[in-house]
């Protein structure tokens, strides 16, 4: 672990100096729709591995770009349309990628029989699905038991989607298991298209219609306990390609601790909750759980004096005692359309999933500005960054600086498994205290762990290092002084060194480091994430 250490860091010099990218392949997620560009014998024969594409733009890490064999793959590739980014990466690195890869396939049957299960999952005991055994059958048997079988699989395997994906030789079934996709089926056309049909019929979508995007929703009951699926279809050039949504109600709402945030956090979002009236966001990337978090929010809200309205896409958990609606494009029920009908319940408290429009931000400002208390989520990275978003949809300072009560940004982590992980004190590893060092120069306040962990991967976390998620969260509740500055136009930074400067803020990383310190999560993960 050391000595790869060294060598990465000497990788990452000669790339500087070659001016390509680097990068530590053996840590980043894999997307098996990149991987197959490029197939494990050739990958292994040119140490090569494709990590990301977009569009015509494949992005490939090589150990070395001399190679006789990696350049003969560029020319494949080159050849193939693909325009080339290479990036290095160490041997090492290269190696770690290739066993993650392996490992992937062959303790997925671990997952799906895993026997640690909260005490209110024990109902899913009798359940158990044999990975390997259903892949022989599945051919053979209905359809409606074959269905069942991969949806149960994917509950114990704790995934939050599945989906089915035609490619060019092949249709597969995967799993999403703590944000990354792994590859569970392989399925003939003739079993693959019988699926899809019992799906369409599940989800009461229409079977006849294949050219179109359909949207379904279906339960599944295992036992005693109910969960909701969301079904969406999408054409594709051969089949149909499918993802199904686990809605897992049975989850319930998890308050602010649970979910994972810190002390600090907790009591910046309880202060924010204490407002009567005002706007107060969520920000993050899709998949960063800004949902949960405001269901969070709503559930600490709710109380029987209040009433309470939302508009979401879509609805997640049924919360008791709350008038929740759905966004419905076809109906021209939307964010914009829904948000007037909303107002007319004289609600206290109004959720509405997503601000996308200007329409959409000057009906939340309006209500905020009118005594109620409106929860949303925006798409940008970081909190500050919420207000320029807010600019740039349109809204004037004076409409945006008076309503604003509080912003958060926040991302989802992998925590280590807790079965493997391994101490390590930093002071032994020249990469962990070099990167200690940086880091510290950077945020001179930060102090530096003895010791931190890092990922080594067993059966029970299918050779990952890492199971189940946490939160990094960034934050602020605006004060008369943040509030004077949006209105006067400041920048984010100068808003964020203003907070910084007055100790009223930490950025994610700096929120993910307490996480690191704490031996939740590696430093690793972290930088993964917040890179
Ligand atoms: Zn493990």
């Amino acid at each position: 672990m050391i000595n790869q250490s060294f060598e990465e860091r000497s990788v990452a010099a000669r790339a500087e100096q070659l001016g390509v990218g680097y990068i530590d392949i053996g840590l980043f997620p894999f997307n098996p729709d990149v991987l197959k560009i490029v197939d494990r014998d050739e990958s292994m024969e040119s140490q090569a591995m494709p990590f990301h594409q977009h569009g015509h733009a494949l992005k490939l890490a090589v150990v070395d770009p001399e190679k006789k064999e990696t350049q003969d793959l560029i020319q494949r590739l080159e050849k193939d349309k693909w325009e080339i980014f290479l990036f290095l990466c160490s041997a090492n690195s290269l190696e770690k990628a290739f066993l993650l890869y392996e490992s992937k396939f062959l303790n997925l049957k671990h997952i799906a029989r895993e026997k640690h299960f909260a005490e209110q999952e024990q109902n899913l005991k009798d359940q158990e699905v044999d990975i390997e055994q259903l892949q022989k059958e599945i051919a053979h048997i209905p359809a409606k038991i074959a269905l069942n079988k991969i949806e149960i699989a994917a509950l114990r395997a704790r995934a939050s989607d599945i989906h089915i994906q035609p490619e060019e030789s092949r249709i597969v079934v995967r799993f999403r298991i703590d944000g990354v996709l792994h590859d569970i089926l392989e399925l003939e056309e003739e079993t693959a298209q019988k699926l899809i049909l019992r799906i369409k019929y599940e989800g009461g979508m229409k079977s006849n219609i294949t050219q179109k995007p359909q949207d379904g929703h279906a339960v599944l009951a295992v036992n005693d306990r109910k969960v909701d699926l969301r079904i969406g279809i999408l054409p594709t050039p051969t089949l149909e390609s499918i993802v199904i949504r686990i809605l897992d109600a049975y989850k319930g709402v998890l308050d602010f601790e649970a979910l994972g945030f810190s002390e600090s956090m907790q009591k910046k979002m309880n202060q924010s909750l204490m407002f009567k009236n005002g706007l107060i966001l969520i920000t993050g990337p899709t998949g960063s759980g800004k949902t949960t978090t405001l269901y969070s929010m709503l559930a600490s809200l709710n109380t029987p004096e209040k009433k309470i309205v939302t508009l979401e896409d879509p609805i997640e958990y049924h919360l008791p005692g709350v008038s929740q609606s759905q966004v419905n494009d076809e109906e021209e029920y939307t964010f914009d359309t829904g948000f007037k009908s909303l107002l007319r319940h004289d609600p206290d408290v109004i959720l509405v999933g997503e601000i996308r429009t200007l329409s959409t931000a000057h009906m939340a400002s309006e209500a905020a500005l009118t005594g109620h208390m409106v929860l949303s989520s925006l798409h940008t990275n970081s909190s500050a960054g919420a207000i320029t978003r807010l600019r740039n949809m349109g809204m004037e300072n004076f409409n945006i600086a008076p309503v604003i009560g509080a912003i958060f940004a926040q991302r989802l982590v992998r925590k280590a498994c807790p079965h493997c992980k391994q101490k390590i004190k930093i002071q032994d590893s020249p990469e962990l205290t070099s990167q200690y060092e940086l880091l510290k120069a950077r945020y001179g306040s930060l102090s530096v762990p003895a010791e931190v962990i890092i990922p080594n991967g067993c059966v029970k976390c299918s050779g990952t290092g890492y199971k189940g998620q946490t939160v990094i969260c960034e934050g602020f509740v605006v004060d008369q002084r943040i509030r004077q500055m949006i209105l006067n136009g400041k920048s984010q930074d100068e808003i964020e060194n203003e907070l910084r400067n007055h100790h009223q803020f930490h950025s994610l990383l700096e929120d993910g480091l307490e996480k690191v310190a704490d031996h939740i999560t590696t430093l690793e993960e972290i930088l993964r994430i917040t890179n």
